[in-house]
């Protein structure tokens, strides 16, 4: 059963001795996100009572680090780790209508004169970002031509006591921003902060414009995702998140906004972003405040599943063999992808590393190997690489390509790309390419003979002169 509240999965954390808590006091400048990426990986942290310098923060905790890694997030699904990918992609192909409720806890408490930084702990992260940043917010707009609700996570710099300033990709977001600012309209917008990680996770998937991703939140759940309406617009959003702003991007209007840490570790930089004026916040009682800190292994992981669950499922479309994927922790969760297929014919591996870079524009490198190989294990995936690949037959290299602005060394976005192919012939003769293995060596009652066993003695290890 997946954990459907923050709440819930912080229970489970902590019942697990997998969430620090903090002592209190914590400056929201810069010692909460270094004391939270000290853990990164290990346990979630909570920040009881954070503070900014001398001066009193509002009395809320702030929680980072929900998943730590692919266990972590499948636990929270209330699956296997082997069974993630195929759960998601069964969620995007079967989504669920979400079921609106009057009475939401998300508003035992309503802020109608709003000031971000008196009424929420939003921490500043890192050495050179503009300011106290909003990391862990899902932002929901409605379509203004269809109205079907649309989620995504962006940066949110806090650009005044009710304004904000955001970093928009051309997807659906902005999509619906253009066509209403196109008409001189605001667009009505809600930021939940404090979900579950199902949550978080249905609002990274690669679907198409009006597909609302809080109904793949609900069949990630099994059950319809509670919304209710914003007090202050028509936008709906989960009931039980800790806190929702509500508020609308503002038309013809932009201010300067970064630069802020990004997934790559380097910094996003400055330039002139839309605004969204905040009317009201909105908050469960005593509610808890969620900040992903940047790169750390929650953000790394909330884009890796999405994409690798939607580029399997495009890959298999024309290639049948192909078994597995990984975006790897040193290609930063999103460029550098390992596939493993059951080959069949020669040849194979480079339509599939041909198919596998028009899956996704952020994907700089593939490497495809055979079935025998772990994917999720780079040590693995290198073993495969030094072994069963030849550079000079086997490389395919792709120039000026379009890739991620966000890497540096790319020329503003158009990057080369890089395909391996390390697998094995599919025509092998003898002992080649048989892997060494002992008869045994697998089969755990083999410890049991060193149980039972006397320690050794100062006899048997003596020199004899
Ligand atoms: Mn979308």
């Amino acid at each position: 059963m997946a954990y459907r509240t923050l709440r819930s999965w912080l229970r489970r954390l902590a019942q697990t001795d997998r969430l620090a808590v903090a002592e209190p006091g914590v400056d929201l400048d810069f010692e909460l996100s270094a004391i939270a990426k000290r853990q990164d990986g290990e346990k979630a942290v909570l920040f009881p009572a954070p503070k900014r310098g001398q001066a009193n923060a509002p009395n809320v905790p702030v929680v980072s680090g929900l998943v730590s890694d692919r266990g972590w997030i499948a636990e929270s699904l209330g699956i296997a780790p082997s069974e993630v990918l195929a759960k998601f992609r069964d969620a995007v192909e079967n989504p669920l209508p979400w079921r609106e409720v009057a009475d939401a806890p998300v508003h035992q408490n309503v802020i109608r004169d709003p000031d971000l930084l008196r009424d929420l702990p939003i921490p500043l992260h890192n050495e050179h970002d503009n300011g106290p940043y909003i990391s862990a917010g899902l932002i929901i707009a409605r379509n203004p031509r269809t109205g079907v609700q649309n989620v995504s996570i962006n940066r949110l710099q806090i650009s005044g006591p009710d304004r904000m300033g955001i970093l928009m990709l051309p997807r659906h977001l902005h999509n619906f921003y253009a066509a209403a600012e196109a008409e001189g309209d605001a667009l009505e917008v809600a930021i939940a902060i404090g979900v579950d990680p199902a949550t978080l996770l249905s609002s990274q998937a690669i679907v198409p414009i009006d597909f609302d991703e809080l109904e793949v939140a609900g069949a990630l759940h099994g059950e319809p995702l509670r919304v209710t309406k914003c007090v202050t617009n028509n936008v709906r959003v989960p009931a039980d998140a800790e806190i929702v702003i509500e508020g609308r991007l503002l038309p013809n209007v932009r201010e300067m906004e970064g630069p802020f840490a990004e997934f790559p570790q380097y910094y996003g930089p400055a330039g002139r972003r839309e605004v969204i004026q905040v009317d009201a916040i909105t908050t469960r009682k005593n509610p808890i405040f969620h900040t992903i800190v940047s790169a750390a292994m929650e953000h790394l992981l909330l884009g890796a599943i999405p994409r690798e669950a939607t580029i399997v499922a495009l890959l298999q479309r024309s290639f049948p063999g192909v078994l597995d994927v990984h975006l790897s922790r040193g290609g930063i969760c999103r460029y550098h992808l390992a596939v493993k297929i059951k080959k069949t014919n020669e040849g194979e591996p480079k339509n599939i590393i041909a198919g596998a870079f028009s899956t996704h524009a952020d994907i700089k490198q593939v490497i495809v190997v055979d079935e025998d190989v772990d994917v999720h294990d780079t040590v693995s995936v290198e073993w495969a690489v030094a072994t069963r690949f030849q550079a000079g037959k086997d490389l395919v290299i792709i120039q000026g390509a379009l890739g991620s602005r966000l890497d540096p060394s790319t020329d503003d976005g158009i990057s080369d790309k890089m395909g391996m192919d390390a697998t094995m012939p599919v025509k092998r003769e003898g002992l080649d390419y048989v892997v060494v293995h002992v008869p045994g060596e697998d089969d755990p009652k083999m410890d049991s003979r060193i149980a039972g066993a006397a320690t050794a003695n100062d006899a048997m290890l003596q020199e004899e002169n």
